[in-house]
């Protein structure tokens, strides 16, 4: 029997992998901003130090508003304006001042008035924004290109000259919907490799294309005639520390919705787990998420979005982390690197090839193997391995420490 790592993204599932996987997103979001040289000889995970100079910015995209919900911060929550009661007879405003971490934050001030149906079918239509929001952005590109230059630009010109390069992560808020954090960087078309983009498209260019972009795009969604939009909050801004900007998206990057809204399971449920998981959740905003992504998973018009497999995400069926093919190097090569540079440090140190970076000719590959079971066979592994982990992460943060006092970096 041979042990793995689980490998899992997500903190709540394992925290050693989402550890490695977080850092691993670093690079990949650190790479893209400001190059890599390869980490062993002719490595595959080089990315050209001209990144550096290629227009780039930080965008912040939120959800519409589905109802009023409490809010923290230094103002009063919620202003009176208007009547003073919904039609639920339920008190439309809030005169505090909450804090961070107080229950009520994220919940909405009348159960009746917040719009769940629609707070799921948005999820279910973040990616397809997503998608049309970069299309759009080509789009504005050369609109707002040609007003600038007085030069004609058409969308053609634009995608034979520019790439639109990101790595986005979403992030759960309190009350429940997903934000999206994209690093978007403008590059030249030059084949396979990484170009710089024209003089004429310039962070400036990209900032007002994005904003143009979000705020034209729209989803139709199957129900009632819908239409899922970005929310009115957007925040695009030039990065001033590639560092700070690559800590922010890891840190993002192994979350689950669970991480926010407690009790949430980190993984797929179904219908019959509904009772067992109400036990853990104290927060009935959540559950009314839950139910009303699970009621509209019935619904047949609703049978294309994938609610059932997603109601640990409340309808989201996005991926935590992705990028786009030319951004940077992938999680992949960083692992294979990771592993060939494993090999040669263990041929050095041993004096023996490593059997299992399997190069070596008449080296015997062995490909039958079975999944057996996740975690441990013995109570005293597993203790063990805890105590490992422990020291390991410990030992880690001295490093960061003594990482962050060097370099003045974040880590
Ligand atoms: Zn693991
Ligand atoms: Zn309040
Ligand atoms: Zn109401």
């Amino acid at each position: 029997m041979l042990l793995l790592a689980c490998g899992d993204r997500r903190a709540a599932v394992c925290p050693a992998c989402a550890e490695r996987y977080r850092r691993d997103t670093w690079h990949v979001v650190a790479a893209g901003l400001r190059g890599r040289a390869p980490s062993v000889p002719g490595g595959p995970d080089a990315v050209p130090d001209s990144v550096a100079g290629h227009p780039v910015v930080l965008a912040t995209l939120t959800a519409p508003s589905f109802g009023a919900v409490h809010r923290a911060g230094a103002r009063p929550c919620r202003k009176r304006v208007g009547p003073l009661v919904c039609e639920h007879a339920m008190r439309a405003w809030c005169d505090e001042r909450h804090g961070d971490g107080e229950r009520l934050v994220g919940r909405p001030l009348c159960w009746d008035c917040y719009d769940y149906s629609g707070h799921v079918l948005w999820h279910s239509a973040v990616p397809e924004l997503w998608r049309r929001t970069v299309i759009y952005t080509y789009r504005a590109l050369a609109r707002l290109g040609s007003a600038r230059s007085g030069i004609p630009i058409t969308v053609r010109t634009v995608r034979e000259q520019l790439r639109v390069s990101f790595v986005k992560v979403a992030e759960f808020q309190r009350r429940g919907a997903v934000h999206l954090h994209a690093v978007v960087r403008l590059d030249g078309v030059a084949g396979e490799g990484v170009a710089a983009p024209p003089a004429w498209a310039d962070s400036a260019l990209l900032e007002d294309a994005i904003r143009d972009a979000a705020g034209r795009v729209a989803v139709s969604l199957p129900v009632g005639g819908r239409v899922a939009r970005w929310g009115e909050q957007l925040d695009v801004a030039p990065i001033a520390d590639p560092a700070r900007a690559a800590s922010y998206l890891a840190k993002y990057a192994t979350k689950t919705a669970g991480d926010v809204l407690s009790g949430l399971p980190p993984r797929r449920f179904g219908r019959r787990e509904v009772g067992r998981i109400s036990r853990r959740v104290d927060n009935p905003h959540t559950m009314l998420l839950v139910l009303a992504c699970l009621r509209l998973s019935r619904t047949p018009e609703c049978a294309g979005l994938r609610l059932a497999e997603h109601v640990h995400m409340l309808g989201f069926r996005g991926h935590f982390a992705t990028k786009s093919r030319s951004y940077s190097v992938t999680l992949g090569t960083l692992r294979g690197v990771r592993r060939a540079w494993r090999a040669r440090e263990r041929a050095e140190r041993v004096g023996a090839a490593d059997p299992w970076a399997g190069q070596d000719e008449g080296t015997v590959v062995v490909r039958d193997w079975r999944f057996v079971a996740s975690g441990w066979a013995r109570l005293g592994d597993a203790d063990l391995a805890a105590t490992l982990a422990r020291d390991h992460a410990a030992m880690r943060d001295a490093e960061d420490l003594v990482t962050v006092a060097r370099a003045g970096d974040l880590w």
